[in-house]
């Protein structure tokens, strides 16, 4: 991927985000795109910075900690958008600034511990498994609002409870994708009144096919890594 591919992608995806936020009513301002940098080398974000992006997503700690000590001080905000291991806990603290895939109470509390250790606040998002598939991480729609009642009552202080995150249908009917994402904020709708959590406004979703969507749906954030990157090639020996 060229330097002027990656700048020419954010140009397009910026506009289309624009387009969907005010072709639903909806401030552009009010949707924040996390370029997914997962299996690209640091000097692709480094073009990306050039370009004027700031947040940045990365699904794997390993391959984060080989990039994110590459750009001290300029500004970035690193979301961790994977399935985070409970042995891995301990690097997200200081390094990233959101967590999108909380799904357990043990989790929270290790990662809240951590983070106070050092001295630093993580922002989180529970994962939704909206469909319950199978295949899937996150919580069960109808676990969510039990489990999130018992974090707020925790003593856990460098966790910031921020909204919701999910993973829309994969090649699934239009109608489906929407009806996942709508579902989405319903249910942070539901927990933001319900445990009268102001801060609770954020709802992660949609990707590079279908972010569009998600914006009319209402996504706060859109996690997109190939639009913007190019195809991810697995076969390439990760950093
Ligand atoms: C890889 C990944 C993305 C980005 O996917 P694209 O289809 O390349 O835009 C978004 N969210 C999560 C959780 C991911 O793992």
């Amino acid at each position: 991927m060229m330097k002027h591919d990656v700048e020419k992608n954010l140009i397009d995806i910026r506009d289309a985000i624009a387009r969907a936020a005010r072709g639903s009513g909806r401030n552009p301002d009010a949707v924040r795109l996390i370029a997914v940098s997962k299996t690209h080398p640091p000097e692709a974000i480094t073009i990306a910075v050039a370009a004027g992006q700031r947040d940045f997503g990365e699904s794997t700690v390993q391959e984060a900690l080989t990039k994110i000590p590459r750009f001290p001080s300029q500004g970035l905000e690193w979301h961790f958008i994977g399935h985070l291991q409970s042995n891995k806990a301990r690097f997200i603290p200081g390094n990233f600034a959101w967590l999108h895939s909380l799904e357990n109470l043990d989790l929270a509390r290790k990662l809240s511990r951590l983070a106070q250790e050092q001295s630093a606040n993580i922002n989180i998002l529970i994962e939704v498994n909206v469909f319950r598939d199978v295949k899937k991480h996150g919580v069960d729609p109808e676990a969510l609002f039990g489990l999130l009642e018992q974090l707020v009552k925790e003593n856990l202080p460098a966790l910031h409870w921020r909204g919701l995150m999910t993973i829309g249908p994969h090649s699934a009917p239009e109608t489906e994708v929407r009806t996942c994402f709508a579902r989405l904020r319903e249910l942070r709708d539901g927990c933001r009144r319900r445990l009268d959590l102001p801060e609770f406004t954020e709802l992660s979703m949609g990707m590079s096919g279908d972010y569009v969507a998600a914006i009319q749906e209402g996504a706060t954030m859109v996690r997109i890594g190939s639009a913007i990157f190019g195809a991810r090639d697995y076969s390439r020996k990760r950093p």
